[in-house]
């Protein structure tokens, strides 16, 4: 089979390393791809958007694709998955209507609260005078989020009510354009975060291995919210018992509730988690996708064929899907930016050292790179995620910062208390 990838972070390097494990994917097409999958055997850079959907699917028609694997939010929130579909080819990734799922925050919190699943009490406003006498009635702290998608950026956890209306006046000012122009104002949660990824083809969903990530920037979980600095698998936070409640208040009656509202759902729904203390899990928010850099350590420890499962979920057969099996042990992966990520930051930064990395036995995750004249020069924030699989945490992490520590460029930085929960020391 051929397959399509569609996408250019780690998070898709991550699904081209977990497809060519299969000997059923001979060739892979990547719309762009990265520095990372323009070198890898059986695997092509393609010169098409990822927004240009009528020469993506003349491609796919042309080239007999097998699969499209859709990677970011936004192509799916624009409704490539129905548009390829009406032109006979099988999309892993939900339709335009169930993408609303991440791309209105808002229709994500009706439809939870429909479905009765568990999550942040909240208020949708879009007018700045309404929200800000919400905000002082409730209080402090607040979360205040915008609507629509703004690239992870668009959440503010106010810590103070000034603080709050501050958010409130940045987003109805335009800051993130119209995804602005409504917000969601919740209530503050408190505990551990865990994303739980769950294939599904729309009847049934079954969950992948639970992960952490760490989204400040600074050790020590402080300062600014990033994509993601790096992140484990299985995540012990999310126990037997916090799974199967996953399953079962969140998981199913989310796919319930859009089937019941005839809103086709194929691909992952990802559920990002806040686990109380006491151990409840409550839904901070619901994904359309794979998470980044959630996928760079939940598919190396896959040991079920990556496309098999995905044309189970295509073909509407996941419930007759032998379960999905697990390598034991743990993944690590640690996230190497560009120095000044999130704020502004460099590129073209030549990076050295990536064998001698993969020569430890870790796995190197290219983000934000591209390859050019034989070398590859960095070219996003993200710039690289090393993930090293273990018999434990300890392990795991041991060879992911042995192989960190051999990757070389101007301004390196990374998370050296990644996996501070599991490790016994950081
Ligand atoms: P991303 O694109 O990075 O997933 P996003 O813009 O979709 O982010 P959310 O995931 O909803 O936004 O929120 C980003 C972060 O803000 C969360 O990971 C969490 O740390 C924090 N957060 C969001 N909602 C709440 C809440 N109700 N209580 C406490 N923290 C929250």
């Amino acid at each position: 089979m051929k397959v399509l990838v569609i996408g250019n972070g780690g998070r898709e390097h991550a699904l081209v390393w977990g497809l060519l494990r299969s000997a059923n994917v001979q060739q892979i097409y990547c719309v762009p791809g990265n520095g990372g999958t323009a070198t890898l055997e059986r695997c092509h850079t393609l010169k098409l958007s990822s927004d240009d959907f009528e020469g993506i699917a003349r491609f796919c028609t042309v080239n007999n694709i097998g699969l499209v694997v859709v990677g970011p939010e936004v192509p799916l929130a624009l409704g490539i998955t129905d548009y390829l579909q009406q032109h006979s080819i099988k999309v892993f990734g939900p339709s335009k209507a169930g993408a609303q799922i991440e791309a209105s925050k808002a229709w994500a919190k009706e439809l939870m609260n429909a479905a009765g699943i568990p999550t942040a009490e909240s208020a949708v406003f879009t007018d700045v005078n309404a929200a800000k006498d919400y905000v002082r009635k409730q209080g402090a702290p607040i979360v205040v989020k915008a609507d629509g998608l703004a690239a992870g950026k668009g959440v503010t956890v106010a810590s103070t009510v000034a603080a709050a209306e501050a958010a409130l006046d940045a987003c109805f000012a335009g800051q993130f354009g119209d995804a602005g122009q409504s917000v969601v104002i919740e209530e503050c949660l408190v505990g551990q975060e865990a994303s739980i990824l769950a294939v599904t083809d729309g009847i049934t969903i079954r969950p992948l291995l639970p992960a952490q990530d760490h989204k400040r920037i600074g050790e020590g979980d402080t300062g600014e919210n990033t994509g993601g600095m790096g992140v484990y698998a299985p995540a012990p936070v999310v126990t037997s018992e916090i799974m199967a409640r996953v399953q079962q208040e969140v998981l199913e009656p989310a796919i319930a509730i859009l089937k019941q509202r005839q809103i086709p759902y194929c691909g992952i729904l990802y559920a990002g988690l806040m686990i109380s203390p006491e151990g409840v899990p409550k839904v901070i928010e619901f994904n359309c996708r794979f998470g980044d850099p959630e996928t760079q350590a939940v598919l190396p420890l896959l040991e079920t064929p990556l496309d098999t499962l995905m044309l189970a979920c295509t073909d509407g057969t996941l419930a007759a899907h032998p379960p999905i099996e697990w390598k034991t042990g743990a993944a690590a992966c640690v996230v190497l930016a560009a120095p000044g990520y999130p704020g502004k930051y460099p590129k073209g930064m030549e990076i050295s050292g990536i064998e001698a990395a993969e020569a430890t036995g870790a796995i190197v995750f290219h983000a934000g790179t591209s390859a050019k004249d034989g070398k590859t020069l960095s070219n996003g924030g993200r710039i690289l995620g090393v993930t090293a699989l273990g018999d434990n945490f300890d392990q795991a992490f041991a060879r992911t910062y042995e192989a960190v520590n051999a990757i070389q460029f101007e301004g390196k930085y990374f998370r050296r208390d990644i996996g501070h929960r599991v490790r016994s020391s950081t």
